[in-house]
């Protein structure tokens, strides 16, 4: 059973309330089961909402209590990246989900960089929330850019 951000998959699900619709993914996905997760909506975000930025370091330090996640509009929603990672590992173990594709530079679903927290639109190497904690209970994470 594969993990699949949803997004990818065309639901409007991204914080602007439109989709990361992936036609690659669509191709690789066919005759395999998976089962889609928005990890913000899991986590208590509505849609849409305000785009959010990890400070300086990555999902890992999230967990770690090393770092917070803020909106463009400088609220903490450090507790909700959080929960949508409980819960989508919820889900992965629920179902038997051994690997994820989930959209690259997410600060949830990001696999290899994600945005520098300063929402001037840089980027930067690193795993977004829920990436990490998928990671670290031995789910392999790749993103759409992997699929070739
Ligand atoms: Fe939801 Fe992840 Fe897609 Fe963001 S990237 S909309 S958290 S599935």
């Amino acid at each position: 059973m594969i993990l699949v951000s949803a997004c990818l998959l065309g639901i409007n699900c991204k914080y602007n309330g439109d989709n990361n619709k992936n036609e690659k993914v669509e191709e690789y996905l066919k005759g395999k089961q998976f089962i889609v997760v928005c990890p913000e909506q899991l986590g208590g975000l509505s849609t849409p909402r305000n785009p959010s930025e990890i400070i300086r370091l990555d999902g890992k330090a999230v967990i770690e209590g090393k770092t917070s996640v803020i909106s463009n509009k400088r609220l903490d929603v450090t507790k909700k990246f959080k929960q949508g990672a409980m819960e989508t590992l919820k889900i992965a173990k629920l179902y038997g989900c051994k690997k994820a594709i989930l959209k690259e530079g997410s600060p949830s679903c990001g696999s290899s960089c994600i945005y520098d927290g300063t929402f001037i639109g840089k980027k930067v190497p690193g795993e977004g929330v829920t990436t990490a904690l998928l990671r670290q209970n031995g789910i392999e994470v790749v993103s759409e850019k992997d699929i070739i």
